[in-house]
């Protein structure tokens, strides 16, 4: 049998990282399996939907290069489906009308609340007709399901093992409200059903609507999909993943600079384990995946984490590929786009700029100096110090000037020899200045080597700016 997964993200407006993990799991074991992977948008509440959700959506699997087979089904587009389905199960006394009042079932549930129950309708048209007078005209009826009077449900789930609730605990749950729309209970489980899935791997918030959507599957004698509900992402300090942990959208972990290799890589060891291995490659990744490795306990977002294996996927990047993710960032913070020169500089000090970056942000923001065209203004400390440290500007252009091999030893030396005479001898004191002058920060690579990079007629005309500044 082909193994089918499925991503069915409400339309929020945005790529949870949850959302995103769920995606990312999904979506390995299928493809481990060469099986399908398949996308639906539940965008039955129409208040919700909106173009642009559904966008933020193909964006984000985009971004994490996970692709699905076929379109992207439209919940909203299967109503009619829905609806049939629930007049077969009224068809095999499988489901029934409800002619409830709201007055009554208020009266129910606060009867229920009062007695300490979680379910609250009585059933109290499960066997009944209406007889002729019986309900006001008014009422539009909803249709409810006949679940399990006794005995137990067993949810066999590869990540939770067998979990049992006593079926008194499930109710005669709502299928189609009395518009004749349908629930979130019943849509799930014909969509599921349809489109041939064969594993649901979801957050286990979900795990008690598994118990109600089981009832749907047996009344319709359709097979189960095997379950695997994931304990949910926790912040640092253990309380659920929120805003105050850490970004919570995909495009916010793009647009801070993150590779989404290092966000693929982190979602996955974020629930799941290859024995010690924390660099997990997208072909190893598919290679590996599998449902028993998959954590049973909540896992903590930790950016430090993130930030380690971005690091480690900025230095992995061939210089094109690297400059090419890094151009929209130029553009953006810095409104540049590099010419030969500038791209020809960055990539003479690739090595130590990717050593330094925990994200592309820090690497555009450290290299874009080369890039620089004089006169360039200053950040506030770098005017500061270039303000205060004119003499040493001054004797730094000369000595500089006349060097004959400009090569970071040599431009080291004359920074020395600038330093003895006028700032005993503390190298910091010369080389700051000559940063600030240079680069325009106070954060740079190594300053003499960048100093080579740019050549002695560049440099030079970058110190006599400061000076004149
Ligand atoms: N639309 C649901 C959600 O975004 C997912 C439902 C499911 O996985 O069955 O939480």
């Amino acid at each position: 049998m082909t193994v089918v997964t499925r991503f069915p993200p409400s339309p929020t407006g945005f790529m949870h990282v949850g959302n995103a993990r769920t995606a990312l799991f999904n979506w390995l074991y299928a493809r481990h399996h060469g099986g399908k992977f398949v996308v639906r948008i539940e965008d039955t509440d129409r208040k919700r939907h909106s173009e642009e959700a559904v966008q933020a959506i193909k964006d984000g699997l985009k971004w994490m290069g996970l692709d699905y087979d076929g379109e992207i089904v439209s919940q909203f587009s299967r109503m009619d489906r829905h609806a049939e389905v629930a007049q077969q199960m009224l068809d095999n006394g499988q489901a029934y009308y409800c002619y409830c009042t709201p007055e009554e079932l208020e009266v129910m549930r606060e009867t229920a609340l009062k007695e300490g129950r979680k379910t609250f309708y009585d059933r109290r048209w499960r066997d009944r007709s209406p007889a002729p007078g019986d309900v006001s005209e008014e009422i539009k009826p909803v249709v409810r399901i006949k679940a399990p009077l006794e005995g137990e449900t067993t949810i066999r789930d590869h990540v939770q093992g067998d979990v049992t609730v006593r079926n008194d605990q499930l109710d005669d749950f709502v299928l189609l409200r009395s518009d004749g729309t349908p629930t979130y209970m019943l849509s799930v489980v014909v969509d599921d059903h349809d489109a041939g899935v064969t594993d649901i791997l979801r957050g286990d918030d979900h795990l008690n609507n598994t118990f109600r959507q089981k009832v749907i599957y047996d009344a319709m004698g359709w097979n189960l999909p095997e379950f695997s509900h994931l304990p949910l992402i926790h912040g640092q300090d253990g309380g659920k993943f929120s805003k105050r942990h850490g970004a919570q959208g995909v495009h916010e972990y793009e647009g801070l600079g993150y590779l989404s290799e290092a966000f693929c890589n982190y979602l996955l060891r974020l629930g799941w384990s290859h024995g010690d291995d924390e660099i997990i490659p997208r072909d190893k990744a598919v290679e590996w995946f599998n449902l028993e490795n998959i954590g049973q306990s909540p896992a903590r977002f930790d950016t430090a984490k993130l930030d380690h294996l971005n690091a480690h996927y900025i230095k992995t990047l061939e210089a094109d590929d690297l400059l090419s993710r890094c151009a929209p960032f130029y553009l953006e913070r810095h409104e540049i786009v590099l010419d030969e020169t500038g791209r020809g500089r960055i990539v003479a000090g690739i090595e130590e700029l990717k050593s330094r970056a925990k994200t592309l942000l820090q690497f555009v923001d450290e290299s874009v100096f080369y890039a620089k065209v004089v006169p360039f203004s200053y950040d506030e400390k770098a005017l500061a110090m270039v303000e205060e440290a004119q003499d040493v500007l001054r004797a730094l252009h000369d000595g500089l000037s006349m060097v004959t091999d400009f090569t970071s030893d040599a431009i080291q030396d004359v920074c020395k020899g600038v330093a003895a005479s006028m700032a005993d001898g503390k190298l910091g004191k010369v080389a700051m200045p000559l940063r600030a002058a240079v680069t325009g920060t106070t954060v740079s690579p190594s300053i003499f080597h960048a100093c080579e990079i740019l050549g002695q007629q560049e440099t030079c005309a970058r110190i006599q700016a400061a000076i004149k500044a």
